[in-house]
């Protein structure tokens, strides 16, 4: 994800070696952080060594002076508090010069409309002289003012189509810039699935459904992802989570939504479906998870096998989307009590 604006202040402000010293700089940073060098961590990064936001670069320090390292969900939070907005920012940019572009149009019109309108004076001015002379030199000489102004308009409306083809690609452009940012803001870079943003637009969408239709949720969390991170390292974890994305993707029907809730936690939530449906769906995720093998690439080392555990509940009447969410997060935390790698539905909580 290029964050508008960035690139264009390096190769502005500074000249190439400088360019060069500040990327290695930032991987060097993501390196000794442990940080996978993905998109979200890049900027951070980025934006911590140029330290152009204070409080971005208080919380970093803070946590790096209390011992603590940093992480992907840490690197996220410092990316939606300080830079999500400066990205909004440089979108208004945008609109900016489509605007720049419609006023030089509207310039292009008014001198076109001119240009039209000196073409019919011309026209009557000469038709004026004909109708009183018809002598040859003043043929000519109408014949000369009428082509003169003929090429005049003509190369105003040269013109101006001209800049009607560049407007046109130009918005097409910023059309494509803008549906790339916005799908970017809604989206998890790791996974591919719907970060928490993106599920609050889903559910703007999903609350039309009528009261009377069922609603199930899946709550899921990776059991002892810790471990996985201490022991494979944190490249590892990430892809652990992929995989998980990767199965639930697999499980579920087109009209279901998946989400990357946090760290390693995520959430299913599936329209018309039954407690005892969405209790089905969730146990095929937990036992295709379970019995997945992974082996890094690297060194072809196979991965102790990892488990899940998943909280499932259903929509009761005018509930929002917190209350069900407390509810599915309840039977999931009742999974973990019970020894994990299991699927527990909001009847244990009665
Ligand atoms: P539990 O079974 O109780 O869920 O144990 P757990 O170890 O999974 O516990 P917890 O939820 O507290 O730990 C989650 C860990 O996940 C902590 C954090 O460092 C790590 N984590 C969060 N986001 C990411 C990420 O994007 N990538 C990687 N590799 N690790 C992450
Ligand atoms: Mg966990
Ligand atoms: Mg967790």
């Amino acid at each position: 994800m290029d964050v508008s604006g960035y690139g264009a202040a390096l190769q502005s402000g500074q000249e190439g070696e400088n360019a060069r010293q500040l990327a290695h700089q930032v991987i060097d940073f993501l390196i000794t952080n442990a940080l996978h060098p993905s998109p979200v961590n890049y900027t951070v990064a980025y934006e911590y060594r140029l330290a152009r936001v204070p409080a971005l670069n208080a919380r970093i320090d803070d946590r790096l002076a209390g011992g603590k390292h940093l992480d992907d969900l840490l690197m996220r939070e410092l990316y939606d508090e300080h830079l999500a907005r400066e990205q909004f920012r440089s979108l208004r940019g945008l609109g900016g010069s489509l605007q720049e572009l419609v006023e030089g149009l509207i310039g292009d019109i008014t001198a076109a409309g001119e240009n039209a309108s000196g073409f019919r004076s011309a026209v009557e001015h000469n038709i004026d002289r004909l109708a009183s002379d018809r002598g040859d030199a003043t043929l000519s000489g109408v014949a000369a003012d009428l082509l003169a102004a003929a090429i005049k308009a003509h190369s105003g409306n040269e013109a101006l189509r001209k800049n009607l083809e560049v407007a046109d690609q130009e918005a097409r452009k910023l059309r494509g810039e803008l549906d790339r940012h916005r799908r970017e803001a809604l989206i998890d870079p790791l996974t591919g699935l719907l970060n928490r943003r993106g599920l609050d637009h889903r559910l703007e969408e999903i609350h039309g459904l009528g009261e009377g239709d069922s609603l199930a949720m899946v709550v899921l969390d990776i059991d002892h992802f810790k471990r996985v991170n201490d022991t494979y390292g944190h490249a590892v974890g990430d892809v652990v989570i992929r995989h998980v994305a990767q199965v639930m993707r697999t499980a579920v029907r087109a009209q279901d939504v998946t989400v990357r809730f946090g760290g390693e936690e995520f959430v299913i939530v599936m329209p018309q479906m039954s407690l005892e449906e969405a209790e089905t769906v969730a146990e095929s995720i937990r036992a295709r998870v379970e019995r997945l093998r992974l082996t890094r690439r690297q060194d072809q080392l196979k991965l102790d096998p990892f488990t899940i555990s998943l909280g499932v509940a259903t929509r009761r009447a005018g509930e929002d989307f917190e209350g069900l969410f407390a509810r599915a997060d309840q039977a999931l935390y009742a999974a973990k009590n019970s020894g994990r790698n299991r699927v527990l539905t909001e009847r244990v909580l009665s």
